[in-house]
């Protein structure tokens, strides 16, 4: 006995030996050529669009100032992490390098003691960096180094925090340091993984993040 195909079109059952095959007659024979010849176009549409997105992700990839601004967001996320566990680690509540106080109505921001446009090569520097006001203090009072009237300012926030020889030291260090370093792509793509990848230790922080992330600025 001949084998019983399932024709491709309608499903029903036909002889292998019809002279249609994979179909069971003529009429489906036309029909399976016109879904043949979208299916084969659909696949070379979507081959092409895969072949344009890799190489739009190689563009995207080489263009550095992109990487710039991901591993940023990646590395002012870890140290804000980094900061609440610091706090959680001595039984306090996260406060404000420049102010001392809780977070309040405000969001959290990790703040760089000196800007990346002052030293290109302290923007990914942990020593740089620590917890901010996002809204009152780095923005308005522009990162308050010096302190006000009502609040200490950057520098006597990390005397306060860390004592006056370490903080001394943070300073110094900021200030005079000197590096040629230069970034490129591959050296920023890689401070990115990095990075994320110590995120990944400190997920029981993640909460605080979004308790108020206003700006989804991490
Ligand atoms: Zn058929
Ligand atoms: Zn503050």
């Amino acid at each position: 006995m001949a084998k019983r195909q399932v024709c491709k079109v309608c499903r029903t059952k036909y002889d292998k030996s019809n002279g249609f095959y994979p179909v069971c007659s003529e009429t489906c024979a036309v029909a399976y050529v016109d879904i043949k010849i979208r299916t084969d176009k659909i696949d070379k549409i979507r081959e092409l669009t895969k072949e344009l997105r890799r190489k739009k992700n190689d563009i995207l990839r080489t263009d550095l100032d992109r990487q710039f601004r991901l591993t940023q967001l990646a590395f002012n996320k870890l140290r804000k992490l980094e900061e609440f566990k610091w706090f959680h680690d001595r039984g306090l509540e996260p406060t404000c390098i420049s102010c001392g106080e809780e977070m309040g109505e405000d969001f959290w921001v990790c703040s760089h003691f000196k800007t990346a446009r002052q030293r290109p090569f302290l923007k990914y520097d942990k020593k740089n960096t620590y917890l901010q006001h996002g809204m009152r203090c780095n923005k308005y009072l522009r990162r308050d180094i010096n302190g006000t009237e009502t609040t200490h300012g950057y520098i006597k926030g990390l005397s306060l925090r860390f004592g006056k020889i370490y903080a001394q030291e943070v300073i110094n260090y900021c200030e005079d340091g000197f590096s040629d370093l230069e970034y490129t792509w591959q050296s920023v793509e890689k401070m990115r993984t990095l990075f994320l990848g110590e995120a990944k230790y400190l997920k029981e922080f993640e909460h605080i993040l979004r308790q108020k992330n206003l700006t989804g600025n991490y």
